[in-house]
């Protein structure tokens, strides 16, 4: 088992990793979530043990990690750009961290047919690396941190270069593959898509601090604070105030039970606004973008926030139409009242997309062929490769921990929409 203890990571003033406390259980799948820049690449160096933390610790097993070297920790990590030698091939490559290990070449081929069999890729090891199509890429990449058998399998952004069919139907097949071979994985990546369908619980990672924890059903439908409301979809926020169990505003009446009486915050999700002749809020379209299933449109509210409806049937409003819309009380999420610590816009899906696209590069230009293949060495490892196809136990998941606000009296509010 991982545990991340208060895990503090600086670059000068910036503080790229801030006070994270993380783990991850045996056969479990972790998936830190969050946009670019707020520390996932750092957290995985720091686990990995290819930077060194200012204050906390990582622990595997109990075990203190400080001073054991990356190749020494057993960790297996999957870089960003995958970082493969295009020239080799597919066998080369995967095999590359066994020879540093100086494996014995029956080993070294043993567990390179097995990791390539693993992804699919069964058959292809004399192909070249610079013929192979994205996905193909990305499974050798993969195959390449299976290889060595690590005991905790880390990917960073493992499907982030990869185009939208592709990369839905590598996330089923990441899942499936987490699954069945039983992997202790952390895994981060700025898609929630990607987090939500192939972890078992998931992180949301925001300026170097972790911000809430939980199972993903969990964290998508009541997200603990407005930077986790707003970067899962709830483009809606409003103000408004609570009382006896009622939060009141420009919304109209929304269920608050057993939240504290004063001022709030709610966010509901563009779905859960309906044109609503009679509605608590009137205006006028401002913009009005396909969205494949349903039409997004930006309403201008007077005086009011602008509000974003999804809206499908036959008669979608066009733009300068007035509209009068309302908000479904049952899909709003009651949020405590906050003021963000960092100024600057929080990323939407559309920037976050674009942020995908940028080829990710390595932060410190340290050596990739010294750093992906950290690997326990054989001799320590317990498990046989008969441990690959294990099924994995249904194993009790550890208590989500729903990480709340930092103030106490939200500590376990129930609020919002149930899954
Ligand atoms: P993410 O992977 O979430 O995009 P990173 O861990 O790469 O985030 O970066 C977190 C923060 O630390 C950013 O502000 C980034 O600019 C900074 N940073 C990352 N690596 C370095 C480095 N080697 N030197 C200085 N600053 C860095
Ligand atoms: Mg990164």
């Amino acid at each position: 088992m991982l545990a991340v203890e208060g895990l503090t990571v600086r670059y000068g003033d910036t503080v790229a990793v801030d006070r994270v406390d993380l783990s991850v259980e045996d056969g479990e799948s972790v998936c830190v979530l969050g946009p670019s820049g707020c520390g996932k690449t750092t957290l995985l160096r720091a686990v990995a043990g290819l930077v060194t933390p200012d204050s906390g610790r990582v622990r595997w097993d109990r075990e203190d990690l400080a001073g054991v070297p990356p190749h020494r920790r057993g960790f297996g990590l999957m870089f960003q750009d995958h970082a493969l030698f295009p020239h080799k091939d597919v066998l080369a490559n995967v095999a590359f961290g066994l020879r540093m290990q100086r494996l014995p070449a029956r080993e070294i081929a043993l567990r390179s047919a097995e990791a390539l069999a693993m992804v699919g890729l069964g058959g292809y090891e004399h192909r070249r690396v610079g013929e192979l199509s994205g996905g193909e890429r990305q499974r050798v990449a993969l195959a390449r941190s299976l290889a060595p058998r690590p005991r905790l399998l880390m990917l960073d952004e493992p499907l982030g270069s990869l185009d939208r069919v592709l990369r839905e139907r590598l996330t089923v097949e990441l899942r499936e593959l987490f699954v069945r071979a039983g992997l202790t994985v952390l895994f981060v990546t700025h898609d929630q898509d990607e987090a939500f369908a192939v972890a078992d619980r998931v992180a949301i990672l925001r300026d170097g601090r972790v911000e809430q924890v939980g199972r993903p059903e969990e964290v998508w439908h009541r997200p603990a604070t407005e930077f986790a409301a707003r970067f899962l979809g709830y483009t809606n926020v409003t103000d408004a105030t609570v009382r006896a169990g009622t939060a009141t505003g420009a919304w109209g009446p929304v269920p608050a039970a057993h939240v504290p009486d004063g001022p709030v915050r709610l966010a509901a999700r563009a779905r859960a606004v309906r044109l609503s002749p009679g509605g608590p809020l009137s205006g006028v379209v401002e913009s009005r973008t396909f969205r494949r299933d349903h039409f997004l449109l930006r309403v201008k509210v007077v005086d009011g926030a602008p509000v974003e409806a999804a809206v499908t049937g036959a008669d979608v409003p066009e733009i300068g139409d007035a509209v009068t819309l309302a908000v479904d009380p049952g899909a709003v999420v009651v949020l405590p009242p906050q003021v963000p610590p960092t100024p600057g816009p929080i990323p939407g899906r559309d920037d976050l997309h674009r942020i995908s696209t940028t080829p990710a590069r390595l932060l410190d230009g340290q050596s990739l062929s010294s750093s992906w293949c950290n690997t326990r060495p054989h001799s320590a490892r317990p498990r046989g490769p008969s441990s690959w196809s294990r099924t994995r136990r249904p194993s009790p998941r550890p208590s989500p921990r729903a990480c709340a606000p930092r103030d106490s009296r939200w500590r376990s509010l129930p609020t919002g929409p149930r899954p």
